[in-house]
């Protein structure tokens, strides 16, 4: 029998914020917490959604006895849906994971998934893990922090946390259940880190409350409040403040209705004012509306993207109106959202941010909240996850000011020994990064998006070739571009390239010109050099040749003889 251990291995999250796939494995058995995805950036033209490649764990199906989520936000359960095929284990989450998740996989037609709905605090066993969900709030209601007690030493996965001491809605952090933990013994914490890098602490949901009461209720016109659709505490300030400044609240897009309803479902929201229809609320006075709208990362297809392009049906912005971004800008969305705030602005339109006003809070713990957490766990070994390198790494030497005995960098594909012996990377595993392709999933890494990347940056040079099958050219070649150089830039330059791409092929030896990938060699040098394309400058040039065989030269060319 060889010795129990006890392994952890993140297949994602540690290097991204996004994309949380984590591992850990005791008696044979592998557990799975949270399978999210993340937005793709400017790095994949083309792309959606990027996904954590399941290939490792997939293949050890068989073994995987559960996965537990540990809240319903896109970056922990969000590949759900498309992996599940390959995956095909009994789900743990609480209710308002259940409700929304249930809704997701409704609406992409998945059937036969197993939802455990399981109660904060409980214990409950997936294969040999003996688990409890332990509640701790963020910008969502039922995140938890993850308690996996094992003979070999007992493990809090803190998920994504804050210390929010009036969250609005959903319970408080469970600070007793954290602390009772903390004494019985905790070997290794695996935590969140994407606020390590702020002091202080991160503020609450009823101080926003009230900053955005006071703003709103100084706005003449119409007035727009765009946030995540999952911090449902954030709704239903909107919703509040609407009532107590003498507005009705109306909400765009189809998250957010999807949200409501899954909150509505396991008694959050009660005794609000019911939402208006937004038809009924586009005929009432700009004055009298607050809208909830989707969008507060710029996404191109979500509500505020099609309000600030004048194409909503129901929502129409003017020149005084108001648009807060009740939100934070996402690392990689600066981009497109700088062009909507612009888009907004240059339309007479105000526009609010966090820069601006108090109008947000993080649902992730700064570094006074961090060291509370320490304080009540007092792991053996701190594993930051959950982070950017520059994160990880500030999270380990926090950690080691805080005296936590044993601090280990990870990063994705790290198979960590977490027991017995002091805790170390013994192996690496096969990791990746999956993206949604029209329709299939493929390697982020694949040609295909290098390809695309350099088109997008340096354009496409195509130059046809008709040949007879010894080489010898039998027509003029052909050459186009698509956003490469521009051939009318001088006159004659479209003839000179032609003619060089000729004499080079005329040029090559008898052998040469029996080999296509060599005449194709030949033709890309004559381009580069005849449009005299400086180093960085590298267009995709594509060489087609057509070798017609002497049969068909005759039919086509009857007498003629060929050029060379
Ligand atoms: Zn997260
Ligand atoms: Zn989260």
């Amino acid at each position: 029998m060889p010795e129990p251990e006890l392994l952890f291995v993140p297949l994602g999250g540690a290097g991204e914020i996004g994309l949380n796939l984590n591992l850990y494995r005791l008696d044979d058995q592998w557990l799975m917490v949270d399978l999210g995805l993340s937005f793709a950036d400017e790095t994949l033209p083309g792309v959606e959604i990027v996904l954590p490649d399941p290939s490792f764990i997939a293949a050890r199906r068989e073994s995987l006895c559960g996965l537990i989520l540990t809240h319903a936000h896109e970056d922990h359960f969000g590949a759900l849906p498309y992996l599940w095929e390959r995956l095909r284990c009994p789900i743990y989450c609480t209710r308002f994971t259940a409700a929304v998740l249930r809704r997701k996989l409704e609406e992409t037609a998945i059937r036969g998934a197993v939802l455990n709905v399981v109660t904060p605090g409980e214990r409950f066993m997936v294969g040999p893990f003996d688990c409890s969900l332990l509640q701790v709030t963020h910008s969502i209601p039922e995140s938890h922090a993850l308690a996996l007690r094992t003979p070999l030493g007992n493990v809090l996965h803190t998920g994504d946390w804050k210390l929010d001491p009036a969250p609005l809605v959903g319970p408080l952090t469970a600070t007793d259940d954290l602390e009772a933990f903390g004494r019985e013994g905790v070997l290794a914490m695996v935590a969140d880190s994407t606020n390590i890098l702020n002091p202080g602490t991160s503020g609450s949901e009823a101080e926003v409350r009230d900053s955005l009461q006071a703003l709103i209720g100084g706005l003449p016109n119409r007035v727009v409040l765009t946030t995540f659709a999952s911090n449902i505490a954030r709704l239903e300030t909107a919703i509040r403040v609407a009532e107590a400044v003498g507005r009705q609240p109306a909400a765009v897009g189809r998250s957010m209705h999807r949200m409501i309803e899954a909150a509505r479902e396991v008694g959050y929201l009660e005794g609000l004012p019911p939402l208006l229809d937004e038809r009924v609320a586009s005929e009432l006075p700009r004055s009298k509306v607050l809208w909830l709208a989707t969008g507060c990362q710029g996404e191109p297809r979500a509500a505020l993207s099609r309000i600030a392009a004048g194409q909503h049906p129901s929502v129409r912005l003017e020149p005084g109106d108001t648009v807060i971004f009740s939100s934070k800008i996402i690392p990689g969305n600066e981009r497109i959202l700088y062009n909507l705030h612009n888009s907004l602005v240059s339309r007479g339109i105000e526009v609010i941010t966090e820069h601006d006003h108090f109008v947000h809070v993080s649902g992730h713990p700064c570094r006074d909240e961090v060291e509370q957490m320490y304080h009540w766990i007092r792991p053996q070994i701190a594993i930051p996850v959950h982070g950017e390198a520059r994160h990880l790494h500030e999270h380990l030497a926090f950690a080691r000011r805080l005296c936590v005995p044993q601090v280990l960098e990870v990063k994705n594909g790290d198979l960590v020994r977490l027991a017995p012996g002091p805790a170390m990377v013994i192996d690496e595993v096969p990791t990746g990064r999956l993206v949604l392709e029209n329709q299939e999933l493929i390697a982020a890494e694949d040609e295909l998006f290098r390809a695309r990347r350099r088109l997008m940056n340096h354009g496409t040079i195509l130059v046809g070739l008709v040949l007879d099958e010894y080489g010898a050219v039998l027509a003029s070649p052909r050459l186009s571009t698509v956003g490469a150089v521009d051939l009318e830039r001088e006159p004659g330059l479209l003839d000179a390239v032609l003619a060089e791409i000729e004499d080079a092929i005329e040029e090559l030896d008898d052998d040469a010109v029996l080999d296509d990938e060599r005449i194709r060699h030949a033709a890309r040098t004559a381009v580069r050099r005849a449009l005299r394309l400086v180093r960085d400058k590298r267009p995709i040039i594509e060489v087609q040749i057509t070798r017609l065989g002497r049969e068909a030269l005759e039919g086509l060319l009857g007498e003629a003889e060929p050029v060379r």
